[in-house]
This record gives C-alpha cells, structure tokens and sequence, in this order.
C-alpha cells in the first residue's frame, strides 16, 4: 500500500489513489482519517468550501442537533478528542457543531487530503483496470480501487417546482443552501414552506425579527420541546471519566445513543402513569421522550395512539386559537416522520404576527414576482424561505449517478427500488462502498457514531480484500435480495411504512416508495460483524486482472 504522505502517483493528467472519498462531512471526514491511519493514500472531493457537510450548508436561523444531544453528537473514536472539546449547550447550535468538525479537521490534519469546491461530476468503473474514474468540475481527474460515497443522506436539496416560483423576484433561500452571510428578516414579510425538522426549527427564530411569517403548511407535525440547556462542566467531567461506559450504552442503544434501553410496553401502563410520565418527560425535552418512553409506539397502534393523543393535547393548550390549533394537530402515527424537537414552535402561533396557511384546504397556486397566491387569496411577501428538506437518504446517490459494469448508471440500477447489500454496497459496482446508504440505519442511528461503525467495517473489508491477494468485491444478486427482505420485513413489523415521509420517499416525485432504512438498530452492527466473520458471505471476489494493480495493490 502507498502511503498518503507520498505525492500522488499520475499518469498523464489522472492521479491515481488507493481510495476516493466522496464527501467531507461527518462520514466523509473519519474515512479518510480510518483509511489514512490504515496506510492508504487517499483524496477526498467535496463541492463545499471547508469540512462539516450538512454543518457547513445548514445554516438558517435555529438549526441545531436534536438526537442524541451534545456532548453525544460527536466522533467516538478519540479520547483525545472526547477530552480536550467542550460543548456548551445539549442541543448544539450549528455554528459550535462546525466549529467542533473544524477543529477535528485541525487536529487530525485533514484539509491536506481534501479539495473543497470540486463537485464530483462523474464515477465511472473502468471494468479492464478494475478502479474507479473520477472526473472532477475543477479538471481533476483521478483513479481509485475504492470508491467511497459519504455523499450524505440529507445533503441533495429538495426544491420544490410550483408555479412561478422563478419568477418570485424577492430573496428566496433552501434551509440547507443556507447564505454564509448574515440575512435580515427585520420589516419584512417573510413566507416559509414546510413544517419539518428544519422548519419548525427556523421558524420561530424569523417570527421573533420579522415584520410577518407566513407558514404554509403541508403536513401538520408532532413537535416536542428540545429541552436546550447548558451543559454544566460536571456533566463533561462525568461523560469524560465514564467515557468508555458511555460508549458501550451508545453501541448497544437501538439508535446508538447513551441511553439503556427499556422494555415497558405504554400499553401495561394505566392511563394515569402514562400521563404523568409524558408529562415529566414534556418538562424534561429532548430525544429521550422516545428513549424514556414506550418500547411500542413504533409498532402497536393503540400505544401510539396515547403518546399521538398526549401531544394533540399539548397543542390545543399551547396555541390560544382553537381553529389554528386544529390545523397545527397532526393526524399520521407519531414518531412516523422524523421526530421534531422545537424551541417555541406551537407558541409562535400566538404571536400576531404570523398566520399559518393549510395548504390542504388552501393549497398554493402559484408565486408571483411579489406574492404567494394560494386558493383563497393573495399574500404579499418581500423572501421566500424554502424549509422543504432534502431527496433524502438516496438522492445524493442518485445525484452522482456512478457508472458500473456494462456502463450501467445507478439511476438504471435503482429504477424499481435502490438494490443494495447491507445497506453499504451495490450489485454490479465493485469496491464501491456507502456510508449512509438506503438499507442501512443511516437517519435513524446517532450518525457520527454510524458513519465510524460503517467505516470501520468497510476499511476492515479492504484490508481483507488485499491480504487475500483480491482485487474487487461486491454483492451477489441473490445477498442483495435476501437483504431488502430482511430491511422491508423489519419495517413491515412498524407503523413507519404506513406514513408519507421523506423516509418512504414521499416528498419527491416519482420516487421509489417504500420504506428502505434498516431499523433492526444495533442489530445491523451483529448482522455486518457476522457477514464479515464469515469471510463476507455474499459477495464475490474478483483477482487482479493486470500485474501492475496487483502491485499497486
Ligand atoms: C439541520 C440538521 C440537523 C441534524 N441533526 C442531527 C442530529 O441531531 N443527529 C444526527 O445523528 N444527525 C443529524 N443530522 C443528520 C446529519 O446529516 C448527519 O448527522 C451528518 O452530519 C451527516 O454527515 P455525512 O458526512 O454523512 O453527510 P453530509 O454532512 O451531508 O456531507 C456530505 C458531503 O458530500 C458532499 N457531496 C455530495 N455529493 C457530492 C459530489 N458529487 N461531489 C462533491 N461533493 C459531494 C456534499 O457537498 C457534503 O459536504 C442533521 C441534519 C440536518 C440537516
């Protein structure tokens, strides 16, 4: 193997790498430190300025972390790191969570592998050298025996196609394409479509500086109060001299948080007990109300009903007008779309200077240069805040389009549905490798620590792959099959499928729908350990086609 600290090797005008990174977020950073310590040279790509992904372009008014809160939103991999980095809230705000992967790029001398502002256009496996081509929007090209897409499952911007929109000639701006510099709402009228995480997080941030918001709602949401506090340096200290217990509950924890798990059922619970828990974990906020809950509400349609119906009640107590209220009260499943932690949001309702729109009985029509027109009548607006989320988990996926064996582009590939073979690789793309990726965790699992886990399995195959004197690896037809039966025969079991969501697919048009997240939870940790330990049952190998690969190798 080349070592990274070595220039890398070209040929005419390509650069030639062990590995090429997609990515420099949270997943796209500790790969190329894992396969950098491992003694691999490696490039990294990414069409951001710095480091920090998803903290790097999300940058509206309110966006924190919500799950698992700080200081558990965070790499695991160092106790250096864990030791010397304070954080100062437990919903951390954008800007320290940037300033944290700053520093981890600091600290473990990242940026020297990475070029910002290069989009990857395109990734194409040449079948006769067995690597992957990569071409680049600056002009660079490079090969690459692995490929590694940390692409990011919430990073592809959905925008919406509505009538006009183009024409709207006020500010207009995607929550996550977030401008750097600071943007005003002060005296104007501002307008935000979508009431999701980003949403409901910004808006009360614009209804607190705006002359008026208007809300147009698709979907009403369950919000729960995020319970943002500072985190007390006893607390540091304690995560800090128990770290290695902590990262043992995070490991075993269903959604890798610090939490143990519990076992009550909400149905073995009197109404009273319910309530009075509900209560005490409302008071309290945060991700735990699902930790410290039920172990059933994801899967018995009575027990969601009590948790669903508990914060129908908290919204008609919290917003003053009872036919707001109504349009804010959702009718899905609870914890069936991205559970939402809000700071104020039912309460901005109060305020007179919002008025919420039901696009359900009042859908919009079109946009004009100065206005938004829905059925019932004209709202004028000065910018136009776009909350309306990402083509998540697969459409970064999507957005690269790689090429595989026989030219076949992963959009032909995923037609139906996106094939894939524990949720970090695809059938007739060898040695392409996801963090992320449909039919694994991915959003449902505290994503640093997911994306380390993931990685750590991917740079163990590596190395497998070259000590057995092997060139390329990838899933067979059939190991992919058995895998999306045994992700959609998980999900069957819960009432998350039975939901439009932006995890089923829903918010994009013309989207496989279907629910392709894994949510075995740390089970899916077992099932990868175990395909591995069985000599990566369900894949096929391939030897060096040529002598100066396996030299390379
Ligand atoms: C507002 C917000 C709050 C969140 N809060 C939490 C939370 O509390 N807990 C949690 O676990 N997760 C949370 N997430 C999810 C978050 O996305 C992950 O935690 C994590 O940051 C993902 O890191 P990543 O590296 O996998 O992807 P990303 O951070 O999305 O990075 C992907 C990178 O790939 C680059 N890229 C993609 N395609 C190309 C290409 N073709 N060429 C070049 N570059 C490309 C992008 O520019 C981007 O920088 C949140 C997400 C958002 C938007």
């Amino acid at each position: 193997m080349s070592s990274s600290d070595q220039p890398p090797r070209t040929s005419g005008s390509i650069e030639h790498y062990d590995a090429v990174i997609i990515g420099a977020g949270v997943s796209g950073m500790y790969a190329l430190h894992h396969l950098r310590e491992m003694g691999l040279s490696v490039r990294v790509y990414d069409a951001a300025k710095d480091v920090g992904g998803t903290w790097w372009y999300n940058r509206y008014p309110g966006a924190r972390v919500d799950g698992p809160g700080s200081p558990f939103y965070c790499y695991t991999f160092s106790d250096e790191l864990m030791n010397e980095w304070d954080w100062a809230e437990t919903q951390s705000e954008q800007s320290a969570v940037l300033a944290y992967l700053e520093h981890v790029a600091d600290r473990f001398d990242l940026r020297r592998d990475i070029q910002f502002e290069t989009w990857v256009q395109s990734a194409r496996y040449d079948e006769a050298a067995q690597r992957w081509m990569v071409e680049t929007s600056t002009g660079v090209r490079a090969s690459a025996q692995f490929l590694i897409c940390a692409v990011g499952a919430l990073s592809t911007a959905n925008m919406p196609d509505i009538p006009g929109i183009h024409d709207f000639a006020g500010e207009c701006y995607h929550t996550g394409r977030w401008p750097h510099e600071p943007v005003s709402f002060a005296g104007k009228r501002v307008a935000v479509i979508g009431t999701g995480s980003s949403g409901i997080q910004a808006i009360p941030e614009i209804a607190r500086e705006a002359a008026h918001v208007t809300v147009l709602q698709r979907t009403p949401q369950f919000a729960f109060p995020a319970g943002n506090r500072p985190v007390t340096p006893e607390e540091m200290a304690e995560a800090r001299a128990n770290w290695d217990l902590v990262r043992a509950t995070m490991l075993a924890n269903p959604g890798g948080f610090p939490w143990k798990t519990h076992t009550r059922s909400a149905l073995d619970a009197t109404p009273e007990e319910r309530e009075a828990l509900y209560e005490k974990l409302w008071q309290r906020g945060s991700f735990r109300f699902f930790g410290d809950s039920y172990n059933d509400i994801a899967i018995s349609e009575e027990a969601n009903r009590t948790m669903a119906d508990f914060v129908r009640g908290k919204i008609r107590k919290i917003v003053k007008d009872p036919k707001i209220a109504e349009k804010l009260m959702p009718d899905h499943f609870v914890m069936t779309k991205r559970p939402i932690l809000d700071n104020g949001y039912f309460e901005t309702f109060n305020r007179d200077n919002v008025t919420l729109v039901d696009l359900r009985e009042d859908p919009i029509e079109r946009f004009t240069p100065e206005s938004v027109v829905t059925r019932t009548g004209e709202h004028p607006i000065d910018m136009l805040v776009l909350a309306t989320g990402f083509d998540a988990i697969s459409g970064s996926m999507l957005r690269l389009n790689p090429t595989g064996r026989g030219g076949v582009s992963l959009k032909e590939r995923w037609r139906d549905r996106f094939h894939n073979y524990l949720g970090l690789t695809i059938g007739g793309f060898p040695n392409l490798f996801m963090v992320h990726g449909p039919g694994s965790p991915g959003v449902f699992y505290n994503m640093p620590l997911g994306a380390e886990r993931q990685m750590n399995w991917i740079g163990s195959c590596m190395r497998r792959l070259r000590e057995k004197g092997l060139c390329a690896i990838e899933p067979t037809a059939d190991s992919e099959e058995t895998w999306a039966s045994e992700v959609s025969g998980i999900a069957n079991a819960t009432l998350f499928p039975r939901t439009d969501s932006w995890w089923t697919g829903a918010n994009i048009p013309g989207k496989p729908r279907y629910f392709s997240a894994y949510l075995g939870g740390s089970l899916y940790y077992h099932r990868i350990s175990e395909v591995a330990a069985k000599d990566y049952e369900g894949f096929v190998f391939e030897p060096a086609r040529r002598a100066e690969d396996a030299e390379a190798s």
